[in-house]
């Protein structure tokens, strides 16, 4: 009888039962039949998903108008952090954009 002999978990660590549809079972890299627990991966790749879109910057769609407003409140003199939360920026690297965007915009308008 081998030492390490365990019974077989019938519940995953969160408590979700491992049986039936709940269970995927892959080989991992030492040939030993792995049991995996799907509601868990479904849990990992939502928190996966949540992370990457925590983690990209959302870049608000300001029209014209919104882009000239900003430009001359940030001449005007309004910190970086008033003007993100006014215009519902995320960061300021994307701020940053904006303004960028508004400047080439007053450029062409001449
Ligand atoms: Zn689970």
């Amino acid at each position: 009888m081998a030492a390490n002999h365990r019974p077989a978990a019938t519940h995953c660590l969160r408590g979700h039962p491992l049986s039936g549809d709940n269970i995927k079972v892959r080989l991992d890299r030492s040939g030993y039949l792995q049991r995996s627990c799907v509601a868990c991966r479904a849990i990992r790749d939502a928190a996966k998903k949540e992370e990457v879109a925590a983690l990209t910057p959302r870049r608000p769609q300001l029209d014209e108008k919104q882009l000239r407003r900003l430009l001359d409140a940030h001449e005007d003199g309004v910190s970086k952090t008033d003007l993100s939360e006014r215009f519902g920026v995320s960061n300021h690297a994307e701020l940053c954009a904006l303004l960028d965007e508004a400047r080439m915009l007053a450029r062409r308008a001449g």
